[in-house]
């Protein structure tokens, strides 16, 4: 076995996000008496994207969060601000009872269980990823879930990492792959801790050269193959579409 501990990220790598999000969100607007078109979608889609990354960055607290993005799209709706708390509270409660996972996932984290022991580490309010995980048919596989808003600290911060790798008994970081399809907070967040790591990029896009991941892949259906060693080094990043040149030798 190449990694003998894996750490994965949460959402849009195993759990369907993007299918729990709309759904959520529909519940919640119809909570105020609106239907939720493609607007009012991608406006909180933009709105929510912007507040994690500035989570990520350390200028807004999860708490903050929670209500803000909530603020900003009814602002942009013509929604009276002062329903902003109640659709918030409303909408968490919607998120935490969608446990889809992604095609597939099921199966590969069940096979991987049996060579490897791993965790969840995610950028998540608590409320909302204690209860999915609960929920979800792949609860027992995992040993540990790492959740930010319980620490105060986000992924790429390599620290919830560090707490991680701790909790699982100090593993040598050789031996460990972080599995995710962020590049800020996935990829970057596994270089910060020092260990290998996965991008998945179901789009086959590029990786940029910084945060630059060890792995791409495509689905999680390529990684039994690169956590056993039988896919070698020389394949790392061939998953993405349009593979990185190599630099020529001097
Ligand atoms: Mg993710």
């Amino acid at each position: 076995m190449r990694y003998r501990w894996l750490l994965f990220d949460a959402d849009g790598t195993l759990f369907d996000y993007d299918g729990a999000e709309a759904s959520a969100l529909e519940r919640t607007l119809a909570g105020e008496g609106r239907a939720t078109d493609a607007a009012a979608r991608a406006a909180y889609h933009r709105i929510n994207a912007a507040l994690w990354k500035q989570l990520e960055g350390g200028t807004v607290d999860a708490a903050t969060l929670r209500t803000r993005r909530f603020e900003l799209l009814f602002a942009e709706l013509d929604i009276p601000c002062a329903a902003a708390r109640t659709a918030s509270e409303r909408y968490l409660v919607e998120l935490a009872a969608c446990a889809r996972l992604l095609p597939g996932a099921e199966e590969v984290v069940r096979e991987l269980a049996a060579s490897t022991r791993m965790a969840i580490v995610t950028n998540g309010l608590a409320d909302v990823q204690r209860p999915r995980f609960a929920r979800s048919s792949i609860a027992d596989l995992f040993e540990l879930l790492t959740i930010s808003d319980e620490l105060g600290i986000a992924k790429p911060d390599p620290r919830i990492l560090d707490v991680t790798l701790e909790a699982l008994g100090s593993p040598p970081k050789d031996e460990v792959l972080m599995i995710g399809d962020s590049l800020t907070s996935d990829v970057q967040g596994g270089v910060n801790a020092g260990v290998d790591t996965c991008w998945l990029a179901p789009n086959g896009d590029r990786p940029p050269e910084a945060p630059l991941p060890t792995w791409v892949i495509r689905s999680l259906a390529e990684l039994p193959a690169i956590v056993s060693g039988a896919r070698g080094r020389a394949g790392a990043r061939e998953g993405a579409a349009d593979p990185v040149p190599r630099v020529p030798e001097c």
